[in-house]
């Protein structure tokens, strides 16, 4: 079986049955809002024109960012009913840009009428919103919108959408393992606000410093329990994301860094192995 469509369902068979139908509502909801965004869109010729401009002025990498971003938006709303003690507010699709959320929608369904069709916008642009407009109305829309859709297909669409993505985005190995990417910075909101706790009982080392933690003495506390001095611990997560002891992963402001991220903690989950969360 495809290791992506894996990883999520292990995630998704740890869910207890409210939570599930929990998920399954906020997909819907997600569907729903997407599916009403596009029917705009597509429904409009200025919109339609004005996005169409927009996605042309926009570069690959900046494409393939928006596709990133979208993603991610899926993932936590994923992995937010996975964990209940998440360490800071993921990105989500609420904070991305009408514009370019309008933008990646109809840059997908470009992408997916050209797999199905790869001639069908090979008219002169001004028809294109009317090709794009009959393929949806055909294919894409008449699924969703219907309420006789169950949750299985849901889920379903939602599983094979977010596989879709991460191999487009191409973080993920073809075995379903984020691939060693780069180092990123932890982001700033989360270090802000980690805690301070104090020693209990000296003797611990700071493992940066090799220096013992004094007792009494308030030290920094990362979400997987190790404990730094505050002034090893910053500039360290200044340069990378990752605890030194543990390599357990804090959120970080980069798309691709927080794919993987929350890649691995629905891997973690999948497995049985949550403990952090
Ligand atoms: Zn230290
Ligand atoms: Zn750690």
């Amino acid at each position: 079986m495809d290791s992506h469509y894996s990883v999520l369902m292990n995630a998704l068979s740890t869910l207890t049955p409210p939570q599930l139908s929990d998920l399954i509502a906020s997909i819907s909801a997600l569907f729903q809002r997407h599916n009403r965004r596009l029917v705009s869109l597509l429904s409009s010729p200025a919109l339609f024109s004005l996005t169409l401009r927009y996605l042309e002025s926009l570069s690959l990498h900046h494409k393939s960012l928006l596709i990133g971003k979208h993603l991610l938006s899926n993932l936590a709303h994923f992995s937010h009913f996975m964990h209940t003690k998440t360490s800071a507010p993921s990105y989500s699709s609420s904070n991305m840009k009408l514009r370019d959320l309008d933008a990646v929608l109809l840059l997908l369904l470009f992408c997916e009428l050209r797999q199905n069709d790869p001639s069908a916008l090979e008219v002169e642009p001004s028809k294109w919103r009317t090709v794009v407009c009959n393929y949806y109305v055909h294919n894409t829309m008449l699924t969703f919108s219907s309420m006789a859709v169950s949750d299985i297909e849901v889920l379903n669409k939602f599983i094979v959408l977010s596989t879709k993505f991460l191999k487009f985005i191409g973080v993920i190995d073809c075995d379903g393992n984020p691939k060693e990417g780069k180092e990123v910075a932890a982001a700033a909101a989360v270090v802000v606000a980690l805690p301070s706790v104090q020693v209990h009982g000296g003797g611990k080392e700071c493992v940066i410093c090799k220096e013992e933690m004094k007792q009494g003495r308030d030290v920094c506390k990362l979400p997987c329990t190790h404990l730094f001095h505050w002034m090893c611990i910053l500039p360290w997560l200044r340069k990378t994301n990752t605890c030194p002891c543990c390599r357990f992963r804090l959120p970080s402001d980069d798309v691709s860094g927080e794919i993987e991220r929350l890649w691995e903690v629905l891997i973690k989950i999948g497995s049985g192995s949550n403990s952090f969360f």
